[in-house]
């Protein structure tokens, strides 16, 4: 039997209306001391019984994986797993099996969205990368890594386990990355998005080793790419890069402060347009590179990391927006083009377009917002759970 967590009168409302967390300050008391990743079953001060979740430390403790008064076993995870799946078939009915000729990246968990907070499951190829981003997930992967197995028979051959980074001190401990199902052997690194090959970095890079929710933007990006000088600046891999190239873009520069990323941007556009010397790349940070660069690019995407992991951040980090706005605006190139986005779910998309409008107002340009931009459908958002609305982009036409 789960142990239990009483919450104090009047805190069972938010959990009444979906809502998937229940806050440290929201808790009378709890029962028969679980450890941090254990089930526990959430009543209200009245004894009435709520939710089951996984337990954890800091300010969200308790995540709930049901509001019926189940059992999270083998077949919760496959059940879950399943109608996940499901989701993905019916966004990309024209994929046999998920996968097509021209895309076989996609993401099949994205977290409280998918029913499954603390969990993050990237599909590529033949291989799921899996990442946990709470302990309770963490102390369940194996049994979801079978059930997934199980869901995913004949489609994924591989899962690569993957929490080095989100859960430091637990999974460290306890052996951390590796593979659950298969093994490097039978993994090819290369995946495909609309017909563009990229290295997926699973074993070394950041997240689950690519940002499939860009997928649709960089799209959108490819069409306005034509003729113009791009700037693509906190590329990572590369994707934005190897898009406008298709597009038709005259130059593109890409520029992350990380080597590593700079030399898999470098290989992924050797993979898809080798030699093409339109394409030129720099380990720079980003201030530096924007105060130091010329006024030649009319096409400019700022695809930060999120300056806000914590409420708390939030003033600082709507000043980094600013900021970071405000240097584009400045140099970029009359009729240029803005893509510009914030990836931190803490910031709201009227907080981000209010920082981007101060920038835009500080620079005196005039400024029209041409697309309001998100995630994909393959990152669903819980209607009771609306900070899962975490990306969020605009594009500008600076005049
Ligand atoms: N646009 C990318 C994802 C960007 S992730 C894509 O489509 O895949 C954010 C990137 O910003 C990371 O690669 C990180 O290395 C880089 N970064 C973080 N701080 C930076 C800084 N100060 N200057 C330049 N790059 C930075």
């Amino acid at each position: 039997m789960y142990k239990t967590v009483h919450l104090k009168k009047g805190k069972e409302e938010s959990l009444g209306r979906f809502h998937p967390w229940v806050f440290s300050g929201a808790i009378h008391h709890i029962d028969g001391r679980p450890e941090e990743g254990d089930v526990v079953r959430v009543l209200s001060a009245d004894g009435k019984f709520l939710a089951v979740g996984h337990i954890q430390i800091g300010s969200i403790a308790v995540r709930v994986l049901s509001f019926d008064d189940i059992t999270i076993d083998r077949d919760f995870w496959k059940q879950r797993l399943s109608a996940a799946y499901g989701v993905r078939k019916s966004i990309f009915p024209q994929w046999e099996n998920q996968k097509s000729e021209l895309t076989n990246a996609f993401r099949l968990i994205h977290g409280e969205g998918d029913g499954l907070p603390g969990l993050v499951i990237d599909v590529y190829d033949r291989t799921a990368v899996m990442q946990a981003h709470s302990v309770g997930m963490h102390v369940s992967r194996h049994e979801i890594a079978d059930a997934l197995g199980e869901v995913m028979e004949g489609i994924i051959d591989n899962i690569y386990y993957k929490s080095e980074n989100t859960l430091a001190y637990k999974a460290s401990e306890d052996g951390g990355n590796g593979f659950l199902k298969g093994g490097l052997a039978t993994a090819s690194d290369i995946a495909v998005e609309n017909g563009l090959k990229f290295h997926v970095d699973w074993l070394g890079g950041q997240k689950t080793g690519f940002f499939v929710d860009q997928r649709e933007n960089r799209a959108l990006l490819e069409h306005y790419a034509k003729g113009r000088k791009v700037l693509n600046m906190f590329c990572y891999t590369g994707g934005f890069s190897f898009y406008a190239m298709r597009g038709g873009a005259e130059q593109v520069h890409s520029v992350d402060s990380s080597s590593r990323a700079i030399d898999i941007t470098r290989a992924n556009v050797e993979l898809n347009f080798p030699g093409d010397a339109r394409h030129e790349a720099f380990a720079e940070d980003a201030f530096k590179y924007l105060d130091r660069m010329g006024d030649q690019y009319d096409l400019i995407i700022l695809d930060p990391p999120a300056f806000a992991k914590h409420k708390d951040a939030l003033r600082n980090a709507l000043m980094g927006y600013r900021k970071l706005n405000a240097k584009a605006f400045e140099k970029i190139r009359p009729g240029g083009i803005l893509f510009t986005f914030s990836c931190s779910q803490v910031v709201t998309k009227d907080n981000f377009r209010t920082a981007v409008f101060t920038a835009a107002a500080m620079s005196g340009r005039r400024v029209r917002i041409l697309h309001q931009l998100t995630q994909p459908a393959d990152h669903p958002v819980s209607i009771y759970h609306p900070e899962g609305e975490y990306l969020k982009g605009l594009v500008l036409y600076v005049e």
